[in-house]
């Protein structure tokens, strides 16, 4: 990427701070005993995963034996679903509560639960992205194994009520998973306060290396392996630790919560100074509730052009932004996020996601609004549904 590029995709991925890559170092070329192995090179690795342990659990106010470590945040989705599932099963339990607008790795899995004989009601997460715990408890079963709600959204930023939600699930024992994908080391999160059973994170979504991440298992909730193998993890997720990743991992959250009231602070004011300036833009709309959302990410929707075309023109001028998850990207569906909050088709179409880093500068502010106004009139002037819409054949929908 040249100088200029305005990177401004940190909820698909962010780039590795240097504390991060310093801390993968070691383990790249002097520490790279197997932690498994009795011998010295082992154990001195043996003892970083056990800091890392350590130190990421403290910053979850979590056990180390409480958490174990993935190849990321889709893993740890995948793992808490089907344990609760398979373990819930044991008792008859076959229903499962979660909400529309979940990431894949969530909503895929429950797909496949269903195919498998699960029931799950998925609850409307209304025109403002937040869902309603009274809501949450009216859809609660004798036979419910499981509640899985995302801590926020990784297209809208909303947060949801996690505190209210775990204590419903605690005080009816339903397990509670909740992915915290894009909360961890943006938001505070106190595992115990917040009563959450279960709770995946990825280290790529603060500064972290791809392809590692964790899962938060309360002790005495059960979960099963997805990988049969060695007994690494306490015999939870067979396979030789990632140990340079996840030293970074550690090194990357640390820093993320050190820094994170700082960071909010800036990164909120960026994305006000966004929202206000792209909501100058007529027919425009912001997505998602304005306050109870991330201090990082901004979602638009502009009448009248697609997401796409938007995309490309501002990449031509070399700012990196997303439609939306950069799971559907590349499918000519609109978003089910937007979907979720019951906005139209030819709505959702016209998306635009901005997610800051506290790498961001004014600077990449003034170049989004400065480009982004142009853009959507260059696309406006030349789309048929603009000319029908402002000829008056088609009702204006925003
Ligand atoms: C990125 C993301 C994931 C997937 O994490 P990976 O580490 O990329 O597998 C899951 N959930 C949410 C909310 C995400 O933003």
């Amino acid at each position: 990427m040249n100088e200029k590029t305005v990177y401004v995709d940190n909820a698909a991925t962010t780039a590795m701070s240097d504390a991060a890559v310093n801390a993968m170092m070691p383990y790249l070329k002097e520490v790279y005993g197997n932690p498994s192995s009795l011998h010295t090179s082992g154990q001195v690795a043996k003892e970083a995963l056990d800091d890392a342990r350590a130190r990421i659990a403290a910053r979850l106010n979590a056990e180390p034996g409480e958490i174990f470590f993935t190849s990321g945040g889709s893993e740890a989705d995948n793992q808490a679903i089907r344990s609760a599932a398979a373990n819930g099963l044991k008792r008859g339990k076959k229903h499962i509560v979660s909400t529309a607008f979940e990431h894949h790795a969530v909503l895929h899995t429950l797909k496949k639960l269903e195919r498998e004989g699960f029931e799950v009601t998925y609850l409307d997460v209304h025109e403002n992205g937040v869902i309603a715990p009274e809501e949450v408890k009216n859809a609660l079963r004798d036979d419910t194994a499981l509640v899985t709600v995302m801590f926020a959204n990784n297209e809208i930023g909303t947060i949801q009520p996690i505190a209210e939600i775990g204590k419903l699930c605690r005080e009816r024992k339903i397990v509670f998973h909740t992915d915290a994908v894009q909360a961890v080391g943006h938001v505070p999160i106190d595992v115990k306060a917040m009563n959450i059973d279960m709770l995946s994170l990825s280290a790529h979504k603060f500064h972290g290396a791809k392809g590692v991440g964790a899962l938060y298992v309360r002790r005495g909730v059960p979960i099963n392996t997805l990988i049969e193998g060695g007994a690494q993890e306490r015999g939870r997720r067979a396979g030789t630790e990632n140990l340079a990743g996840i030293a970074a991992m550690a090194a990357a959250l640390d820093e993320a919560c050190d820094g994170m009231a700082a960071n909010a602070k800036k990164e909120r004011a960026l994305c006000d100074r966004l929202i206000d300036g792209l909501k100058k833009i007529p027919h425009s709309r912001l997505n998602g509730d304005r306050e109870k959302r991330l201090p990082n990410i901004v979602n638009m929707c502009f009448e009248g052009i697609e997401g796409e075309g938007l995309l490309l023109l501002l990449d031509d001028k070399g700012i990196c932004a997303s439609s939306g998850s950069a799971c559907t990207s590349g499918s000519l569906d609109p978003s089910h996020v937007l979907l979720a909050l019951g906005l139209p088709h030819e709505v959702a179409h016209g998306s635009l996601r901005i997610s800051l880093s506290e790498y961001n500068t004014e600077s990449d502010v003034d170049a989004i609004l400065d480009a982004v106004p142009k853009v959507v009139e260059y696309l406006r002037n030349m789309s048929p549904v603009w000319e029908a819409l402002e000829k008056g054949e088609k009702k204006h929908l925003i």
